[in-house]
């Protein structure tokens, strides 16, 4: 597998990267977790959006979604006429949610370019990857997401708190791409996010072979909440935009 960070700023765009989005490729598939904001222009660096065979959302917070919204505009004029559905997984309700921001009275329009396909704690196929879900600690409902194909595994955190899912999901994945948001440092609002030594722990307590520590706030201190998530496990680093791995 091929994973390409299109955006790794957590929670809203940075000066130097969109939100949230990855792009995971396998055997010509190609798969689109997340679409944060500003994500859909860096997107085109890497690919034509129209080449994307599946988008899977891990949840409907802004920084995760919003960018479907040019995405839509793309797949309605941008090669004369609408494109063929594809695939677009996500919680529940992600339809009515992206109707409301895109445009309340295309209702109809959202399901030609689309396949809604509601996301439940489990396995499926998708393309040449084998998915599986479960729910993690966030605010929304939130999925974690553990993808194997050629025989590798690659397990991403969505948003999340302290989760005894997300140990599970990951566990003896070859990468861990996991979100680490809050200074350890302060006092931080429970349920919503990670500190890095906290990623580290989860990577250590899933016996992962490496952590790609992601969605640091641009008002955070990037490199100490790096170098906590290395102190709790070695095998780590932060992402970059732009940034290519071969899983
Ligand atoms: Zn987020
Ligand atoms: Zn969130």
């Amino acid at each position: 597998m091929k994973l390409t960070v299109i955006g790794c700023s957590g929670s809203a765009p940075g000066p130097t990267s969109p939100a949230s989005s990855y792009l995971v490729e396998h055997d010509g598939f190609r798969l689109l977790l997340d679409l944060g904001s500003g994500a859909f222009g860096a997107l085109q660096r890497h690919v034509d959006p129209a080449r994307i065979d599946a988008v899977v959302l891990s949840h409907l917070h802004p920084d995760h979604f919003i960018d479907l919204c040019p995405y839509v505009v793309y797949r309605l004029y941008a090669k004369g006429e609408p494109m063929p559905s594809i695939p677009l997984l996500g919680p529940a309700g992600t339809h009515d949610r992206l109707a409301l921001a895109y445009d309340p009275h295309s209702r109809n329009g959202l399901r030609r370019l689309f396949s809604f396909a509601a996301v439940t704690p489990g396995e499926r196929e998708l393309g040449p990857f084998r998915l599986r879900f479960d729910r993690v600690n966030h605010p929304v409902e939130t999925h974690a997401v553990r993808i194997e194909a050629g025989g590798r595994t690659l397990t991403y955190s969505g948003d999340t708190a302290e989760s005894a899912a997300l140990v599970r999901l990951a566990a003896g994945s070859d990468v861990l791409l996991c979100e680490a948001s809050w200074d350890s440092d302060r006092s931080n609002p429970p349920g919503l996010h990670l500190t890095g030594p906290e990623a580290g722990e989860h990577a250590a307590k899933a016996g992962v072979g490496r952590l790609l520590v992601t969605h640091v706030p641009p008002w955070q201190d990037r490199d100490r909440i790096g170098a906590g998530a290395a102190a709790a496990f070695a095998a780590s680093e932060l992402v970059e935009p732009e940034a290519t791995y071969e899983i």
